[in-house]
């Protein structure tokens, strides 16, 4: 290439000139039409980057589950990974075998009863992965149903208050959601929701292990001895799949006793997204069924155009590798003792938060971090007199750069506005003091200058991230 040619000014300019003194970045860039003409790669990439500083920094998002610190290693295992298609197995096949080798650690982890004979596989999510857990039962209560000479018109389901993908699964594949409502303190299902609401046509119950709103586990072995009852009672035998989307990369780790896993011979097939407390990057998720028999081989597909002749169960087709590559790489990495660590230090920083939060405003404290994830929420206690609301509390806090979303509950419980962070992997003691100081000063300014129309929960529907 031509660096000076005393014809062609601008090729000079354009490669001598600083970034934000070029052509390019002197002017807006196209948002809605097609661009016509190439440009500099380095001023586009300059626009691009400074673009993205406006999304805020997503290490003080209290708001998300996902993982927002990664280790160099990772970063680097990422950039290594970025041409690799996990759907083709044939021409990736050590991506395919770590992989399997995945499935099967966290079959053990999840105390499948034989770990290297149970089938399961990544996802994009855990909304992915809860599609084929939730088919997986509604092929297997039909063709139960079919071999019986019974109709299969109305399947059911069976949950608490539930992610949004549960109500994608049910719409998209019609049927019919049973989801048990909140009523005054009780947030969660309890067996006695669950059984009032089981029949012939239900094809599973889905409780959650680590519940969205508020933070705290829904009770599968109580539920799972209620659904043994009604078999006993009825004959029914309704499957369990747990929605571990936190839960069950917390679970193992911080409260090895609890029984929510395939220990418990009810539950059929587990979800759980890798890019939460798994610490994966985004975009990886999980399933895995108790055994062979759990998946129904008709939902699988052959492939043999990519070479090889490989079994696929997936809503997607292409997608990345990189973030299945860096979960094993965390699972060699950390172990059981490493995630222990990791865990159990946002937990002490969830739990210490709770009781800091509860003393500097009228604050209830709905969930503290016991009994369930590393997270906390609190609404304002009832009858308390103050002059601001917790979506003017959240809205105060942004100006600081925290995401501490406010929120309304799920129905039947819309009545109550609650604030909720969660503590993940890179949010410590000393950052979580500083979020309090901020906080402190959110309530001074705002109790000072009392907003003269607060902010309510239809001000809050853009930030909203309860459901994430
Ligand atoms: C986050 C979450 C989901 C959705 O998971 P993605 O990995 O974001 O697709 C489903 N269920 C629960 C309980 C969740 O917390």
């Amino acid at each position: 290439m031509t660096l000076y040619n005393a014809d062609k000014t601008d090729l000079r300019s354009d490669v001598l000139d600083d970034d934000y003194a070029s052509e390019d970045l002197a002017r807006d860039l196209p948002k809605f039409s097609f661009p016509n003409h190439e440009r500099n790669p380095r001023h586009v990439y300059d626009a691009i980057h400074d673009e993205l500083m406006l999304d805020g920094n997503s290490r003080q998002n209290l708001a998300t589950f996902c993982t927002t610190w990664l280790e160099p290693e990772v970063r680097d295992l990422m950039a290594e990974t970025v041409d690799k298609n996990m759907i083709d197995k044939d021409e990736y096949p050590q991506t395919a075998a770590i992989e399997e080798r995945c499935v099967h650690m966290i079959a053990d982890l999840w105390n499948a009863p034989q770990s290297a004979q149970t089938i399961g596989c990544s996802t994009t999510g855990s909304s992915e992965a809860a599609m084929l857990g939730g088919l997986a039962m509604k092929w297997r209560w039909r063709d139960k149903r079919r071999a019986e000479g019974k109709p299969t018109d109305k399947p059911n389901l069976i949950c608490g208050p539930v992610q949004i993908c549960w109500h994608k699964f049910c719409r998209y594949w019609d049927i019919e959601i049973r989801e048990i409502p909140m009523e005054g303190d009780r947030l969660i299902m309890t067996p006695e929701e669950v059984i009032k609401r089981c029949d012939e046509n239900t094809i599973g119950v889905v409780p959650t292990l680590g519940v969205t709103f508020t933070g705290q586990y829904e009770p599968v072995a109580e539920v799972s001895a209620a659904l043994d009852n009604l078999q006993a009672e009825t004959g029914l035998d309704i499957p369990i799949h747990v929605d571990g989307a936190s839960g069950a990369f917390l679970a193992p780790f911080c409260d090895p006793i609890l029984k929510w896993d395939f220990r418990l011979e009810r539950v059929v097939s587990i979800n759980a997204s890798g890019h939460k407390f798994g610490l994966a990057p985004l975009g990886v998720g999980w399933v895995v069924w108790r055994d062979q028999e759990h998946l129904p081989k008709d939902l699988i597909f052959e492939v043999n155009y990519l070479g090889g002749n490989i079994p696929t169960f997936a809503l997607n087709f292409s997608r990345p590798g990189g973030e299945i590559i860096c979960q094993y790489y965390n699972f060699l990495r950390l172990g059981r003792e490493g995630y222990r660590k990791i865990q159990s230090a946002c937990y002490s920083t969830a739990q210490a938060l709770a009781h800091q939060i509860e003393k500097i405003g009228p604050f209830e404290m709905l969930y503290d971090g016991t009994g369930g994830m590393p997270a906390l929420c609190w609404s304002i206690k009832e009858g308390a007199d103050v002059p601001y609301t917790l979506f003017d509390l959240a809205d105060r806090l942004r100006s600081r750069g925290w995401l501490v979303p406010a929120y309304a509950m799920p129905p039947n419980r819309e009545d109550m506005a609650i604030q909720r962070i969660i503590v993940r992997h890179g949010f410590g003691r000393d950052l979580a003091d500083l979020l309090v100081e901020d906080m402190v000063r959110a309530i001074e300014h705002l109790t000072k200058h009392s907003p003269s129309k607060s902010l309510g929960r239809e001000d809050a529907t853009v930030h909203d991230h309860s459901g994430r």
